[in-house]
């Protein structure tokens, strides 16, 4: 197995040295955010972008606010639901008994019972 023409072909192929050299990198800020437990957030974004209202913590998945002091979210505005109750939201009860009789019958059809 030719293994050291796959790594010269990659090479080749990536490593656009002069795009890095005229390109500058757009100016970044840093911003920072926190969420109601204590988890402390920060990145960077574009120096012109308006920085947004909340940012998802990515340690607990709550919503993140600027200021520690009042982080947003103390309360999910939606509780949490199972898949079957947003399914059960979608659909009325007779829909699903409908869709229901539809998957029996075609599963006894592919049983050969009528
Ligand atoms: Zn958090």
């Amino acid at each position: 197995m030719p293994s050291g023409n796959v790594i010269r072909g990659t090479r080749i192929g990536s490593a656009p040295e002069r795009f890095d050299q005229r390109t500058e990198p757009a100016p970044r800020r840093p911003v920072a955010y926190w969420c109601r437990n204590d988890h402390r957030v920060e990145f960077l974004i574009a120096a012109e972008a308006e920085a947004p209202a909340t940012w998802d913590c990515p340690r607990c998945g709550e919503p993140a606010g600027p200021d520690p002091a009042n982080p947003p979210g103390r309360q999910r505005s939606e509780p949490y639901k199972t898949h079957l109750a947003y399914v059960q939201e979608r659909r009325t009860p007779e829909e699903a008994e409908a869709l229901l009789a539809e998957a029996l019958d075609a599963l006894r059809r592919r049983r050969g019972r009528p």
